[in-house]
């Protein structure tokens, strides 16, 4: 991404600055934080305040799998009980309700079933460029969903091999997984 190309999150960003200026134009000549509505003309009530997400959830269960992509390995979790595989990798079989999971290595190779390019993205993901969300059916009968990587969506075919890679995301900097058409 070039330095001055603007995100939907900039852009997002610099609209929400214009509209609360005008919210407090309207608090200083009134006296209270009041707008009619563009369409409807009826009065609206505007206030903000921050507020911060933080995800803390246990993997301690599925602690291999994390152990394994950050070693270069995509693995997920088999019953040892009825031979289901799972994914994203379970600590219990949902199917027949024991723990007696394997570990297995999955292939890097499938099918692309299906994908979507995503342009209007939530807020807390309009840092990114526009992306791809794409479905991919291994040979182990497994979907695996995730971001494809493509320089030109338009060549994406439904049918197509796709390979998937571990990589960096950025900016947050964290190992994850995306696929990347082979044809
Ligand atoms: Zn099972």
């Amino acid at each position: 991404m070039s330095r001055e190309e603007k995100t939907q999150k900039d852009m997002f960003d610099e609209q929400m600055r214009e509209f609360e200026s005008f919210v407090e134009n309207m608090k200083d000549s009134v006296g209270i934080p009041t707008f009619p509505d563009m369409k409807t003309g009826s009065l609206q009530w505007y206030d903000q305040r921050w507020i911060t997400t933080r995800f803390i959830i246990s993997v301690e269960g599925i602690k291999e799998f994390f152990d394994k992509l950050l070693d270069d390995k995509f693995v997920t979790t088999k019953c040892g009980v009825c031979g289901e595989i799972y994914f994203p990798p379970q600590k219990d079989c949902p199917r027949c309700r024991n723990s007696n999971m394997e570990w297995i290595e999955l292939s890097r190779e499938g099918v692309l079933v299906t994908y979507t390019q995503i342009n209007v993205k939530p807020y807390s993901f309009a840092h990114y460029r526009d992306y791809i969300v794409g479905i991919v059916r291994l040979p182990e009968g497994i979907n695996i969903t995730a971001w494809i990587r493509a320089d030109d969506p338009g060549s994406l075919k439904i049918g197509g091999r796709m390979r998937l890679e571990i990589v960096r995301r950025e900016p947050e900097g964290y190992i994850t997984y995306e696929w990347v058409p082979l044809d």
